[in-house]
């Protein structure tokens, strides 16, 4: 009764969701209102309107009518079959108006309603147009025809008015439903593709959802102010670890530094940073208090918008706890190895120089003696590398120091050791250049690399060593005409124990270890090292340390390495 009450309030949107039946009688009911206000009217004023029997057939044949609309089950029937009733309503309106007579004018406007319910259905238009027209002049014109009198032209043209109304009625109805209809197709249409949407956009979510609660790594999604927009389960268990729940701030999470001791101040904690905008990757940090704690390794990407601008930023956290465990676990034994070594080597080349040292050996005493002390030099060597490496950061004490004087030494060092007769050497250094750093460490990276050059030169060549004074800087070069590297093999060659296979197979002596420590030390200092290299073409070492000025406060170190 709402959904009635509603459309006779003109609420059309309802009108389309009633059943057919109710569409119709209430299409009808309009006239049959009409009729039984006229009826009534009849009754008050016109009682002699009930002695015509046309008119009573009429009223009777509109009850029909309307009755027709209730019982019929038109949803049963054939598709606009309900059309024959406002077609059928153009006989009881032409019986009325006939039988009205002059008693009550003006009932044929009531032709108006088949007219418009007509044109309105928005089926067959050009038919339901054409219908509304004849049906009205059926009504103006059966009277003429149906009667002894005359059919003159006037008596054919008196009412002739109506029809044509009723036609221009039909057709602005008609058009203004086609372009409702239009627009209501427009709206469905558009409709139809927003709930596409709508649907994609929730199927993306719960993809989304279901992949991030998935994988075994933690992820926090934030805005340029650092408010979450996206977490997962996996997140949280790392939040749970720090003593976090969901909500906790991260700078309350009981999150520590490498030491697994000292708190990580707020402003170094990955989310705060990747806030602000910065991109990182293996930014390690220790979560919870031990026994529990875990190493996560943290990483920020920037998430830009279509215009490019900065949305936000994504950060991970992998569980990378049993890898540091390992990694520590390799420089431990490493260390404990190479100190077992280190003590008995001492005794050996202790004894060594003592036997070396002694009067009239005979000579091929003498030169397996000094086999063995070769390859003793060349065991403690590799021990003083692996303590090193197993040491982690190295110490120096950086003092000004005659970088020019350090590196014609080193050079006039690595040329006196050449065995290679067709090894050349050629030192351009600038004169008087002060560095500030650690004279013997700078000794070390510089004889590597002066080794390096030599080592991997099997066919001989220049090694030149060249320094100069570059943007405030100290910077060295050692470039040599040797094997070089491939450009994959150039990307690990300051990693631990790296070997490129032509070393390998050429077997020439060397555990990967030399470049790592260089790295290590010009890196203690504050500097940089690089490495340029063509294959078979040869390869460039740089390294850059920190200008020393001639006013600090400091004594030239002494060139004794
Ligand atoms: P080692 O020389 O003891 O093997 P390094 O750490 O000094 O260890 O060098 C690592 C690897 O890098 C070497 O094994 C070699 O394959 C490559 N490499 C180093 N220097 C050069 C060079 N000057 N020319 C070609 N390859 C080199």
């Amino acid at each position: 009764m709402d959904r009635v009450l509603s459309y006779l309030t003109l609420n059309t949107r309802q009108f389309h969701e009633l059943t057919l039946r109710m569409r119709v009688v209430l299409s009808q009911l309009p006239l049959s209102l009409t009729v039984l206000l006229i009826l009534v009217g009849g009754a008050l004023f016109h009682r002699d309107l009930f002695s015509s029997g046309s008119f009573l057939l009429g009223a009777g044949l509109q009850a029909v009518l309307l009755a027709l609309c209730v019982v019929v089950p038109w949803d049963r029937l054939p598709h606009a079959s309900f059309l024959v009733i406002p077609l059928l309503d153009f006989i009881p309106i032409g019986l009325m108006r006939h039988g009205a007579g002059t008693m009550i004018t003006g009932v044929g406007l009531l032709a108006v309603f088949p007219v418009i319910w007509l044109a309105a259905s928005g089926l067959f238009p050009r038919a339901a147009l054409a219908v509304g027209f004849l049906g009205s002049l059926a009504i103006v014109w059966a009277p003429v025809f149906g009667t002894d009198a005359a059919v003159t032209s006037q008596s054919l043209t008196q009412s002739i008015l109506l029809p044509f109304i009723m036609l221009a009625i039909g057709v602005t109805i008609r058009v203004m439903t086609a372009s409702m209809m239009a627009q209501q197709q427009v709206v469905e249409e558009k409709d139809q593709a927003l709930q596409m949407l709508l649907e994609e956009s929730a199927r993306r979510e719960r993809l989304l959802e279901t992949v991030v609660n998935s994988v075994d790594i933690g992820l926090i999604a934030v805005d340029e102010t650092g408010r979450p927009m996206l977490t997962n389960r996996k997140l949280e268990q790392f939040r749970a670890l720090a003593g976090g729940t969901r909500n906790t701030a991260e700078g309350d999470l009981r999150i520590f530094q490498h030491d697994g001791q000292s708190v990580m101040p707020e402003a170094r904690r990955p989310t705060r940073r990747a806030a602000e905008g910065q991109v990182f990757s293996d930014y390690l940090l220790w979560w919870g208090e031990r026994p529990d704690q875990r190493v996560l390794s943290t990483s920020s990407r920037l998430m830009t918008n279509q215009a490019g601008a900065r949305e936000g930023s994504v950060v991970t956290f992998n569980d990378v706890t049993e890898l540091v465990t390992a990694l520590n676990a390799k420089d431990e034994f490493v260390a404990t190895v190479s100190h077992e070594l280190r003590t008995p080597l001492t005794a050996i080349r202790g004894y060594l120089e003592l036997l070396t040292g002694m009067p009239d050996l005979q000579p091929e005493v003498a030169s397996g003696l000094e086999v063995v002390s070769r390859n003793s030099e060349r065991l403690h060597k590799l021990v003083v590398d692996l303590l090193s490496t197993a040491e982690g950061t190295p110490e120096i004490t950086p003092v000004p120091t005659d970088f020019s004087e350090l590196v014609l030494q080193r050079v006039a060092s690595a040329r006196e050791r050449s065995t290679n007769p067709l090894m050349r050497f050629e030192d351009r250094t600038e004169p008087g250049l002060l560095a500030l750093c650690d004279a013997p460490r700078i000794g070390q990276v510089l004889d590597n690399l002066l080794s390096n050059a030599v080592k991997y030169s099997p066919d001989g060549g220049r090694v030149t060593v060249s320094a100069a004074e570059v943007d405030g800087e100290v910077e060295c070069s050692v470039t040599d005409q040797g094997s070089g590297m491939s450009a994959e093999e150039l990307k690990g060659v300051f990693s631990k124990f790296f070997r490129t296979s032509a070393a390998r197979n050429a077997a020439i002596p060397g555990v990967g270890l030399g470049l790592a420590i260089s790295k290590a030390i010009v890196e203690r200092h504050g500097g940089t090292i690089s490495c340029r290299s063509v294959e078979g073409e040869g390869s460039t070492f740089t390294f850059r340390l920190p200008l020393a000025r001639a006013d600090q406060d400091q004594q030239l170190q002494p060139q004794q390495l």
